[in-house]
């Protein structure tokens, strides 16, 4: 399979999914939602693709994403693993995708019923559910780009129609948001900086993305920028470079784009001090410190609903005796937080070097 969030994420938060996976009680272990912000065309969907790992969003010069694509990304365990990946929209229930390719198809002709075909648009959110081996159970939002001009059946504020939309998703302080500037235009008109800042003014859950790298204006750069020292985020900026319109034309694989991202940045000497910042394995890695952090928030909260199931369900076995209608529950539940303990010891211990108990 190709490298996409599922194998540069820590394989810990897989892990722990899976132990909340294996118990009945009702909990879960849920991940923030990541979404995309940024003007048109900056290269959101490009993004969102290259972290999965796949080939499946409408991307182009033109407006592509014209209504929110919800997602939600599963990952298969036990016996699903030998299904392969597939996917499925809430608005076609039952049918499986096992063709990329149809999914794509399917997001343009749902996206054409409700919005028709000149480029109008819509808040209302097609729902997308993606199984696979490969991938980490968490939710993408690809939304679409700001626009400050309206064109074919688009509304005469679409800038402003937009904006609120994008808001809807980026306001919530549990969304992660990438902030999508491409590199040829000038960081201090990005709208994804400005959206960000709007709802995220502390830079707590702002990721910079700069894509485009390979077609800036000769002489240029963007290592200021993936530096820190242009418009300072607090969780910096990672450089990366999708595949371009030709690419997509020739159907150029993703394997094959990763590869010459990789060779992108290991010929061009200006980014050879900021090489951490750059590529989108680097990409997946800070959203995976970021969903580390969050879970390390979490466990306490989780923990003590596990323990306070536990203690109730007990207090069932006294009074019904020996064989209590819940009484392999509470075998689930205690191990659970034997596993649970075991977990958040060695998780302590490998987070970024930092060895900082368990809060
Ligand atoms: P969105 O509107 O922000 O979702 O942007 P898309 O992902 O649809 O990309 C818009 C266009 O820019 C497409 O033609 C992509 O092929 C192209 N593109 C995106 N990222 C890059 C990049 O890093 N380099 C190059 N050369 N083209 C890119
Ligand atoms: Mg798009």
């Amino acid at each position: 399979a190709p490298e996409g969030l599922g194998e540069t994420l820590i394989p810990a938060i897989n892990k722990l999914q899976d132990i909340f996976n294996q118990v009945t009680l009702d909990l879960k272990l849920e991940l923030p939602q990541v979404a995309v912000v940024g003007s048109q065309s900056s290269g959101k969907s490009s993004v969102l693709e290259a972290l999965v790992g796949r080939d499946f969003l409408p991307r182009g010069p033109d407006i592509c994403t014209r209504r929110p694509l919800v997602l939600q990304l599963v990952k298969a365990h036990g016996s699903q693993i030998t299904q392969g990946e597939w996917g499925e929209f809430l608005h076609v229930p039952g049918r499986r995708y096992t063709d990329f390719n149809e999914i794509r198809k399917e997001i343009l002709s749902e996206t054409e019923r409700i919005v028709g075909t000149n480029k109008g648009i819509s808040d209302k959110p097609i729902r997308l559910k993606i199984c696979s081996p490969h991938v980490l159970t968490m939710t993408l939002v690809d939304l679409p780009g700001i626009a400050k001009v309206p064109v074919g059946d688009q509304p005469s504020d679409i800038e402003a129609r937009i904006r609120a939309m994008v808001s809807e998703y980026i306001r919530h302080p549990t969304c992660v948001i990438l902030a999508v500037s491409a590199a040829n235009v000038d960081l201090a008109n990005s709208d994804a900086l400005d959206m960000a800042r709007g709802v995220d003014p502390d830079g707590h859950r702002t990721i910079g993305v700069c894509t485009k790298l390979d077609i800036m204006d000769r002489g240029t750069d963007a290592a200021a920028v993936l530096r820190n020292e242009v418009v300072p985020l607090r969780l910096g900026y990672i450089g990366v470079v999708n595949r371009s319109q030709h690419d997509i034309n020739t159907h150029r694989r993703i394997r094959e784009a990763q590869a010459s991202e990789a060779s992108f940045f290991e010929s061009h000497t200006e980014y050879m001090d900021v090489l951490g910042q750059c590529g989108t394995a680097n990409l997946a890695r800070s959203l995976n410190r970021i969903l580390v952090d969050h879970i390390r928030h979490l466990l306490p909260r989780l923990r003590q609903q596990i323990d306070d199931a536990l203690q109730k369900r007990a207090a069932e076995l006294r009074i019904y005796g020996d064989q209590p209608p819940g009484s392999t529950g509470i075998a689930r539940s205690a191990m659970l937080l034997r596993l649970l303990d075991g977990y958040a010891v060695r998780y302590a211990e490998t987070l970024d070097g930092r060895s900082e108990h368990m809060p």
